[in-house]
């Protein structure tokens, strides 16, 4: 089977995004695997430090394991990880990548504890680093997050430098991109800066926070060079909508009332997964 290394070569020559979505149930797992299942496209669940102690670090790893053993694209990443321990941990864990996230901390700091995780992964898991603050947590916003502006964009020449110095195998820049969902409108992502950056950095690009922007955005990032996107918020929002609908009906049975919430997750996904991978 394809590692996921092979996996992010095969969207760098296709020209595609790898689609990460955040799950923290087993409902959340069937939606993603099953509609990326259907188009027949390689898919990443994410697990957040919170989503995997909910779900349990072993529970997900094994339902991952199971789709791997029958020959399934479904790669694990240990998504926002904020210390080196817990970074640790996820590799210990045969994560297939992990995100060490240093990026509210100061640049060096950042570098060491990134440095620091690459090197203890020796290359059994990808690990990605972050550059560039764009808030934190995957829900509905008022307004842009602080500490978060244009000024705060990653630069080719940062992210360059940051690549080097870490060793990363993918990198996350702050590109107009914001985690969660600004209620009063998503700034629009920074198509030009993703062109430079890829210019200049040899490893695959992410785009977090993806939830908000246009599909047609979405499309504009994949052509700059992104090959991973994150989607998480809206992934909530359809789960708790179908839920919501399950819940109002009469039904006591929880794998009819929960269908609903993974009819709606399962949609969104096949939708987002068809825009990554350019299928009409
Ligand atoms: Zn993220």
């Amino acid at each position: 089977m394809k590692s996921l290394r092979e996996w992010l070569k095969w969207a760098e020559e296709k020209q595609v995004a790898i689609g990460h979505f955040n799950v923290s149930d087993s409902e959340g797992f069937k939606a993603v695997t099953e509609a990326a299942e259907e188009l027949d496209v390689p898919v990443i669940i994410g697990v957040s430090e919170k989503e995997r102690t909910f779900l349990g670090v072993a529970e997900i790893r094994a339902l991952v394991k199971i789709k791997q053993d029958e020959g399934k694209p479904v790669f694990l990443n240990a998504d926002h990880t904020y210390s080196v321990e817990a970074s640790k941990e996820a590799v210990d864990n045969h994560f297939d990548s992990v995100i060490i996230d240093g990026a509210e901390k100061p640049y060096l700091e950042n570098v060491l504890m990134t440095k620091e995780v690459v090197g203890y992964a020796k290359g059994r898991t990808l690990i990605e680093g972050e550059l560039g603050f764009i808030g934190q947590g995957s829900t509905l916003l008022d307004n842009i997050p602080d500490g978060v502006s244009i000024e705060t964009q990653t630069t080719p020449e940062d992210a360059e430098k940051f690549v080097k110095e870490t060793g990363v195998d993918l990198f996350a820049p702050s590109v107009g991109n914001i985690h969660g969902l600004v209620k009063a409108g998503e700034p629009k992502l920074n198509i030009e800066r993703i062109g430079e950056i890829r210019k200049i950095v040899p490893v695959p690009l992410v785009l977090h926070g993806a939830s908000g922007n246009t599909d047609e955005e979405i499309k504009e990032a994949i052509e700059a060079g992104i090959r991973v996107v994150h989607i998480n918020t809206e992934l909530r929002l359809a789960y708790k909508k179908g839920v919501e609908k399950g819940l109002s009906s009469d039904e006591l049975a929880p794998y009819k009332f929960m269908a609903l919430g993974v009819e709606e997750m399962k949609k969104l996904v096949t939708h987002k997964l068809k825009v990554f991978n350019g299928i009409n």
